[in-house]
């Protein structure tokens, strides 16, 4: 049986904490088929201490690339690599973040194995007798689950959705194997060149890393109202979030969106007002570590999920809650 293997993603010297949450999904895997947990880390100047990281977060093995072609991702150069390293190595599995490089390569490199890929997945598991990597995800609207699988060629590849999972705890007396490959400079020509990085001030909102969000639904009422989540949320530090019956009202922008259309976040702690809790918004925020619900209604389903509960209009809730913490 070959190896469970994962994506590490290295950007400008930062390794992203998704890394971590897909290790804890390979764990599962490699456990279920008695096989190392492997991590692939490409990128240039890589410190030992990302390395010594993905060990401590489960990775039995990582693969390090480590060359200044790879400083800038360029999707053929880092297939290229990637293609390199499967053919010496056959894994079985390989899983990426559903993240834009991992939207980009996956597909690049799973047509050149021509292999299967299913993309942004929620769950994966490994089928009892063959071994085959049960790969679900929301399909025909997000009305259904589909599990997929591939069974005939190798390696089986899935992205994976980010934040649909807590990362892997550090356990920093585990120990792992360290595997330095060098490549030769004809893997790095390529068509395409890369001119320069531009960051997109443009979108303020980054759900995915806020520790806090503040989120509003329908419930809010209309698009001046926000005025009372955007000052809470700024006061907490964290981030503002939106239904998608807001987003579809054009109250808010798609990247304030939580829900099976939307973001899959995993903060601190989650604040809905005027939320009802259909499941396609909590397939996107039931994660969080706590949950607090702001709803006039007593039966709205997000008493279901919520560590706490109120029952009230928001435009009298939030605002007391506003004053208190500005006591603080
Ligand atoms: P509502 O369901 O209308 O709830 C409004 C709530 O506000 C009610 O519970 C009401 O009691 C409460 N309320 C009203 N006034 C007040 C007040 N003054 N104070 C306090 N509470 C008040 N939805 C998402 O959110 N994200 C998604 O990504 C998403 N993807 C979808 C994908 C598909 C394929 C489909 C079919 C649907 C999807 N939906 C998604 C839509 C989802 O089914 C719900 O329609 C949506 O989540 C409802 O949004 P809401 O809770 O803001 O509105």
């Amino acid at each position: 049986m070959g190896e469970v293997w994962t994506l590490a993603e290295f950007r400008h010297g930062e390794l992203s904490s998704v890394s971590y949450e897909l290790l804890n999904r390979g764990k599962n895997l490699s456990q279920k088929l008695d096989t190392a947990l492997a991590s692939v880390i490409l990128g240039y100047d890589i410190k030992k201490e990302d390395i010594d990281e993905l060990i401590a977060r489960g990775a039995d093995k990582v693969y390090v690339v480590d060359d200044k072609n790879l400083e800038n991702f360029l999707v053929e150069s880092y297939a290229n690599v990637l293609i390199a390293l499967l053919d010496e190595y056959k894994p079985d599995i390989f899983i990426a973040a559903a993240t834009t490089t991992g939207r980009t390569l996956m597909p690049y490199v799973a047509v050149r194995k021509k292999t299967g890929l299913t993309a942004d997945c929620t769950v994966l598991d490994i089928e009892e007798g063959t071994g085959n990597l049960l790969q679900t995800r929301p399909a025909i609207g997000g009305n259904i689950l589909a599990t997929i699988k591939t069974p005939n060629t190798r390696p089986q590849m899935a992205t994976v959705r980010p934040h649909s999972m807590k990362p892997a705890i550090p356990d920093k007396n585990r120990n792992g194997e360290v595997i330095y490959k060098k490549y030769d400079e004809s893997l790095f020509k390529t068509k395409s060149k890369y001119l320069r990085f531009i960051k997109d001030e443009s979108q303020q909102v980054t759900v995915q890393d806020a520790k806090v969000i503040v989120a509003g639904g329908k419930g809010v009422g209309k698009e001046e109202n926000f005025a009372i989540i955007d000052e809470l949320a700024e006061l907490l530090g964290g981030a503002v979030g939106a239904s998608r019956d807001v987003v579809d009202r054009g109250w808010k922008t798609y990247p304030h969106q939580i829900g099976l259309s939307g973001k899959t976040v995993s903060p601190a702690l989650y604040i809905a007002a005027g939320i009802s809790g259909a499941v396609q918004h909590i397939a996107g925020m039931q994660t969080s570590e706590n949950i607090i619900a702001i709803n006039k209604d007593p039966d709205a389903q997000i008493f279901h999920l919520a560590n706490l509960g109120i029952v009230g209009d928001l435009n009298e809730v939030l605002p007391l809650l506003i004053e208190r913490i500005k006591e603080y």
